[in-house]
């Protein structure tokens, strides 16, 4: 197999194809701090995309709580547990990827190109199993800044990656990258169904629909992000937890997120997808849990996160406070810019919300 960089892992990997980056990478950065579990984003995905006879089981977008959720059920788990050892050496990944962990014996055997499982029918059917559901006593008996009990909203979509499991899987080859922005796509003219893309992606992007013997999977809101607009579930959120961005443009806040403030990170990066949803880790949940779900970066990530400063603090306020595709940004004065591609600016927010103070008159003690 061709040797690929992969940057998440600070190595060469294995991959299907030779490297072949597009012009510009759909991505974006969802703040796990600020997710309410809402679920407005799970429904704005649901009502736009997968509402026909056939799809009553799919959910593109979903949230999931952590640590026993999962969409389908154990997803990760498993993966987790048929990879094995996971060991980083500072930032370089020493363990294998999904690629590399593959059974030599199943590519020839079944065109199986990564490691990986098909998910049962009954796995799809509770998509928000333990919802809300928290980890009680930390066996390391941390105190603060870690809670005793912890749990988190994990919001998932697909991560439109680098180098997708589920376009190498596939013997039609219906799954295509498209090089101006990145998205991954399956053409459902050349597909038929045989969910190799399911079995290999390591996070279960792909969804089955019996109706049409297809499968299917998010488009990445493709029409939206051609007219310079976010996608539906970023720009419907109502935490304000997402931002979207052309990850390998250095002008973009998401590029200054994930590079520079180095404060968002990849989730599974050793899977070795190079997944492009980035996460700013949430800063009360134990650091080996957070370690093994998002790499090595995990504690700067929070360190830089927990002291901001102003231009961290700027871009921060971006989040959700446009539909419009934010291509750049500046701080001026105290106020934080999102401008389009053409260098227009769309949006305008305050670094720091002001106060109000309630007059005493208006105290609600009686
Ligand atoms: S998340 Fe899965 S479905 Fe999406 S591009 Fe990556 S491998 Fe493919
Ligand atoms: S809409 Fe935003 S806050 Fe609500 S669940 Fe989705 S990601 Fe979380």
């Amino acid at each position: 197999m061709p040797q690929v960089k992969n940057w998440q892992l600070n190595r060469e990997m294995e991959y299907a194809y030779q490297e072949n980056r597009p012009q510009r990478q759909f991505a974006a950065v969802f703040n796990l701090n600020r997710c309410i579990g809402c679920q407005t984003c799970t429904m704005a995905c649901k009502s736009t995309w997968t509402f026909s006879p056939g799809q009553e089981y799919m959910w593109w977008n979903n949230v999931e709580s952590k640590p026993y959720g999962g969409f389908p059920f154990g997803w990760d788990v498993k993966l987790l547990e048929m990879l094995g050892e996971q060991p980083w050496n500072g930032s370089t990944y020493e363990g294998k990827t999904v690629f590399e962990a593959r059974e030599p014996a199943k590519q020839t055997a079944s065109g199986m190109i990564a490691l990986g499982f098909l998910p049962g029918d009954e796995d799809w059917r509770h998509p928000n199993i333990y919802e809300d559901t928290s980890k009680g006593h930390n066996p390391k008996g941390e105190s603060l800044p870690e809670h005793q009990n912890w749990g988190f909203y994990l919001p998932r979509i697909c991560n439109h990656c680098t180098y997708p499991a589920c376009l190498a899987a596939c013997p039609r080859k219906a799954i295509y990258k498209r090089q101006e922005d990145g998205i991954v796509l399956i053409d459902q003219s050349r597909c038929r169904g045989y969910r190799k893309c399911m079995e290999a992606c390591p996070y279960k992007k792909p969804m089955y629909r019996g109706t049409t013997a297809t499968s299917e999977k998010c488009v990445g809101c493709y029409p939206r992000i051609e007219q310079g607009q976010a996608t539906r579930c970023i720009a419907t959120c109502i935490g304000k937890i997402r931002l979207f961005g052309f990850i390998n443009d250095p002008a973009s806040p998401v590029h200054y997120l994930v590079h520079k403030a180095k404060v968002a990170l990849p989730l599974y990066p050793q899977f070795g997808t190079e997944p492009n949803i980035y996460y700013i880790p949430p800063r009360w949940v134990p650091r080996d849990y957070l370690a093994q779900m998002f790499g090595p970066g995990v504690e700067p990530a929070i360190a830089s996160y927990t002291q901001a400063d102003k231009e961290l603090l700027g871009v921060l306020q971006l989040f959700g406070a446009t539909d419009r595709i934010i291509h750049s940004y500046k701080i001026d004065g105290e106020e934080a810019v999102g401008m389009d591609e053409k260098g227009v600016e769309v949006v305008r927010t305050a670094i720091n919300e002001k106060v109000q103070v309630r007059p005493a008159d208006r105290h609600n003690i009686t």
